[in-house]
């Protein structure tokens, strides 16, 4: 390996070929803080720079892994001391923005709030958004298809990449900028790499869509007294709000009652009700017309008994004080450790029912044992998480099998957002047919014969 860096030296430059404790000061695991393994961190500053990496990488058959910001939650980031790292840290940039096709081109390693705030500059929104956004990057949004809190609204990553710029296994770039909405000239290879995971190749630049900013946002929390309000707010929304619901939020009482009275780490905004709560946006243009709308469509679903409080956040703070709620990993963390965390889909029916048989299934095994559940449920998407008391892989596994093992039969996924990297890729059978399985490992071997780049990643080695 250490011929192959000083080549590689020679094309980044010496500074940005990391080594040693520079490796190991890196962590890789935003959840347990795990530090890096790998046996170097490329940093290239451009894509030919990257392509010429590659190229040395593939003649050496050197395997590698991606780093985007490394809030990724699957270990798509791990890297074995035989692997070295790309880092995408170097490539940070706006490189234009162009309000009228409402476009933006970036370098992947640009963090997904300086593009938020540069679209807001421009009175327009880049519609992603999700609690890692000052670390996140777009090139780590595009490989996962992260999904996040305005799905519901504007849909997933994939919805607002039109074109992006690719380096292959063996250095090809394969450029595919396209910047209008509409572009059927034959198959659109820009999908072959959103949500990939850097399986398939290393995302260099994009061009992403942007929409028109909505300047008034208007917040609520709700406590809803059963499921079928959950589920009939939703609909109720949907309707009374007419398009311009942009969130829909929920947490299970045991994640708000954690989060904010028996951690004391928030203040409550609604005084303590069983057994749901959801966050509800509307967005709009005109403040006045969107807040009455809003209380009016709340007014109504308190008349037909779906929800049973209701606060409207009157200021900034107010509404930043409920997403802190929803958002609260670190107070789960610090008050559940270890703890085992899970991003599933499902029917929304099946939610209420699901949620309890994993609670009492966990607490058969683990007395002691507790779930929190939180979601993005507009979507089907739930997170869980469970501490058991210790945080064993063996424990894991087991608690693995309880909320994971009914999700085929409901067609539900084991990932909704985050992902398969090393942490599901042995249930990526639960979600996806064999056939299924037969197609990505083709596309895999076609794209990547010498499995260089995050081997092991998504899909297990076959035998
Ligand atoms: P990394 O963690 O660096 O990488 C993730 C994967 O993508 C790895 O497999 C890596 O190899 C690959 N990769 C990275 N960059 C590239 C590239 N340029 N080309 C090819 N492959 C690449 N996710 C959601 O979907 N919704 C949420 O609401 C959400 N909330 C979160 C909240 C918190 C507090 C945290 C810590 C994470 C959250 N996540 C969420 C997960 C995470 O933020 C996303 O998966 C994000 O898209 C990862 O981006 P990253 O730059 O950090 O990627």
């Amino acid at each position: 390996m250490q011929a192959l860096l000083k080549d590689i030296a020679a094309i980044v430059g010496p500074g940005n070929v990391l080594t040693d404790n520079d490796v190991a000061q890196r962590q890789v695991d935003w959840m347990s803080g795990a530090s890096c393994c790998a046996g170097a961190i490329i940093r290239p500053g451009t894509t030919a720079e990257l392509a010429a990496v590659m190229r040395l990488c593939h003649a050496a058959r050197q395997p590698v892994v991606t780093h985007g910001g490394l809030t990724g939650l699957v270990h798509g980031g791990e890297a074995a001391s035989d692997e070295l790292v790309i880092s995408l840290e170097r490539m940070n940039a706006i490189e234009s923005i162009d309000p009228v096709s409402g476009t933006m081109t970036v370098l992947a390693g640009t963090p997904l709030q300086r593009v938020q705030e540069a679209a807001a500059e421009h009175g327009l929104q880049f519609a992603l958004d999700l609690g890692a956004r000052g670390s996140c990057t777009i090139g780590g949004n595009i490989a996962t298809n992260a999904g996040g809190v305005r799905v519901i609204r504007y849909g997933m990553m994939r919805q607002q990449v039109l074109g992006l710029e690719a380096v292959l296994a063996d250095g090809t770039v394969v450029s595919s900028m396209n910047r209008m909405l509409k572009n059927n000239a034959g198959y659109d290879l820009k999908q072959l790499f959103i949500g990939s995971e850097g399986t398939l190749g290393i995302v260099t630049r994009a061009v992403l869509r942007l929409h028109p900013r909505m300047t008034s946002e208007r917040t609520a929390l709700v406590a809803c007294p059963n499921f079928d309000g959950v589920a009939g707010l939703l609909a109720h929304l949907g309707r009374e709000l007419g398009g311009s619901l942009g969130t829909f939020e929920v947490m299970w009482h045991n994640h708000y009652a954690l989060l904010t009275e028996e951690s004391g780490r928030n203040t409550p905004p609604l005084p303590p009700h069983w057994p749901y709560y959801a966050i509800v946006e509307s967005l709009g243009n005109d403040d006045a017309v969107n807040t009455a709308q809003l209380n009016a469509a709340l007014e109504s679903a308190l008349e037909a008994g779906l929800i049973e409080d209701a606060v409207l956040a009157q200021s900034d703070a107010q509404r930043q004080g409920i997403w802190n709620i929803r958002e609260d990993i670190e107070g789960l963390i610090q008050h559940l450790a270890p703890l085992f965390t899970f991003d599933v889909s499902l029917p929304i029916p099946d939610m209420p029912g699901y949620a309890m048989e994993l609670e009492q299934a966990v607490q058969q095994r683990w007395p002691q044992g507790r779930i929190v559940v939180f979601g993005h449920l507009g979507d089907g998407n739930l997170h869980v998480s469970v501490s058991v008391g210790d945080g064993e892989p063996v424990t894991r596994r087991a608690v693995e099998h309880i909320v994971y093992g009914p999700l085929a039969e409901l067609g539900g996924s084991v990932s909704a957002e985050h992902g398969i990297g090393l942490e599901k890729r042995d249930y990526l059978a639960l979600s996806r047919t064999p056939e299924e399985i037969a197609l990505m490992r083709t596309l895999k071997r076609a794209l990547d014969p010498l499995n260089l780049l995050n081997r092991d990643k998504v899909l297990a080695q076959e035998d």
